[in-house]
């Protein structure tokens, strides 16, 4: 009677300790794989850190690429979002910085501006102590508004050119500038990507876009309005019909300073369609009959300008729009030219841009001298910079790159004067 029993305890007894056994034996199998991935990653981390550095020290920035890093690591992020209220301003004055691309990588540039917040930009200039340790010299520059290399055109239009939009229906004239250094994003930002793949539209027809969309609307249709457009260009002192075979026109003024350009196409346009036809066609214009395309057209500047006119009395202006790609604001390499045309193009550059920031400025102080004749640029702008409704915005564009830095600089301390005036006594409310 027992037998049986005591087999069946030794059998549970056995089968117990087996299952026990193998309990124990899964246990310390799965503690001994998680080791083992444990190490695995540990060492692919390791080996990922070692390479890291090593391509960081194939890098002749290494060092500085390490101290931009620990600098953003300990710093909070705030960037503009399209949520941030549009704010009102007589003259706005922003800056965007455009990602690296293809052909800084392959120069190994490396990337020296931070964005924390949507007015904020930070440029890490490296710099050497006399022991020759490396240090940065951190710039750090307050504006509007920044945009920083993930903001799209049409984020860059909202905040910029698009509140400008309501001062042309209501009669007055509009101003929107694109600055900055050679390859720094400006024509990217006015005329947009030309690129098939993702094209992405500028400010230009952004603009456009958005005139379509008003003149039919409740609020302004009642005016009873056309939209036309010119296209020209200003090289040295020569301006040119972008929409007529670059034919060299004349400004005049007459005795009650007004200025005008003789014979400038000005086109009728129905549609954005058309507007893009237009861009299109000038852009192509202005690249031609050049040795070097690329050259040329950064060394001028590009005035494109959308009229609203009264459709019973198209004579009668009702308010315009400018919308100016600005040449080149690099300095040094002209100075050292030995090309007499270099150094001619660099100091009408310079005298043009000197003479659109003391216009800018006189913008902001009402009534103060406008010393518009300073160059055929702010001659021909001279409507911008007067009026009971005129406003401005400044796009001020930088390249990301350390080998832009000074450039880079340059370009923020003249977007900075430009709104000193802008932001203190230029606000509207
Ligand atoms: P600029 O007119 O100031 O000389 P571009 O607009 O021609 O400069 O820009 C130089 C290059 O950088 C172009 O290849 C352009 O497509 C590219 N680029 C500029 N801005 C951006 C951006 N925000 N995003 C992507 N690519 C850009
Ligand atoms: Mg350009």
């Amino acid at each position: 009677k027992h037998l049986p029993n005591t087999t069946t305890n030794r059998s549970v007894i056995e089968n117990l300790s087996k299952f026990k056994e193998s309990a124990t034996v899964k246990k310390l199998n799965k503690l001994e794989k998680n080791r083992i991935e444990r190490r695995k990653k540990h060492a692919e981390v390791k080996a990922e850190k070692e390479e890291n550095f090593k391509k960081n020290q194939n890098n002749p920035h290494w060092e500085l690429m390490n101290m931009i890093t620990q600098y953003q690591n300990s710093i909070e992020f705030k960037p503009l979002s399209s949520r941030d209220i549009i704010e009102e301003h007589l003259i706005t004055v922003a800056v965007r910085k455009r990602p690296l691309n293809h052909s800084d990588i392959q120069k190994k540039e490396i990337d020296i501006i931070t964005i924390p917040s949507k007015n904020q930009i930070i440029i890490h200039e490296p710099k050497l102590k006399v022991d020759l340790t490396k240090y940065l010299e951190n710039h750090a520059f307050t504006f509007d508004y920044t945009f920083n290399e993930n903001c799209t055109n049409e984020m860059v239009y909202k905040y910029s050119a698009q509140p400008l939009v309501r001062t042309v229906f209501e009669g007055g004239f509009a101003t929107c500038f694109a600055y900055g250094q050679t390859g720094s994003g400006k024509t990217f930002t006015m005329s947009g990507n030309s690129a098939d793949s993702n094209r992405e539209k500028g400010i230009y027809a952004l603009t456009a876009t958005d005139i379509f969309k008003e003149i039919v609307s409740v609020k302004y249709k009642h005016l009873n309005l056309m939209v036309s457009c010119s296209f020209f260009e200003i090289y040295v002192k020569k301006v040119s019909d972008l929409l007529n075979g670059k034919k060299v026109l004349k400004i005049l003024e007459d005795g009650k300073q007004q200025v005008q350009i003789v014979g400038l196409t000005e086109k009728c346009v129905n549609s954005v369609d058309e507007v893009l036809q237009l861009i299109k066609l000038g852009n192509e214009e202005r690249a031609s009959g050049q040795t070097s395309a690329n050259l040329n057209s950064s060394r001028s500047h590009a005035i494109f300008q959308i009229y609203l006119r009264s459709t019973a009395n198209p004579k009668k202006l009702h308010g315009k729009f400018s919308l100016i790609d600005l040449a080149g604001n690099e300095r040094g390499a002209d100075t050292f030219s030995s090309s007499k045309i270099t150094r001619l193009e660099g100091s009408e550059i310079n005298q043009s841009l000197l003479s659109l920031k003391e216009c800018i400025r006189a913008l902001a102080r009402k009534g103060a001298h406008l010393p518009f004749r300073g160059s055929k640029l702010t001659q021909v702008l001279r409507d911008s910079f007067v009026g009971a409704n005129s406003k401005t915005c400044m796009i001020a564009m930088v390249s990301p790159g350390v080998n832009s830095c000074e450039n880079t600089l340059n370009t923020l301390r003249y977007a900075d004067r430009v709104k000193e005036l802008g932001g203190g006594d230029g606000h509207l409310n």
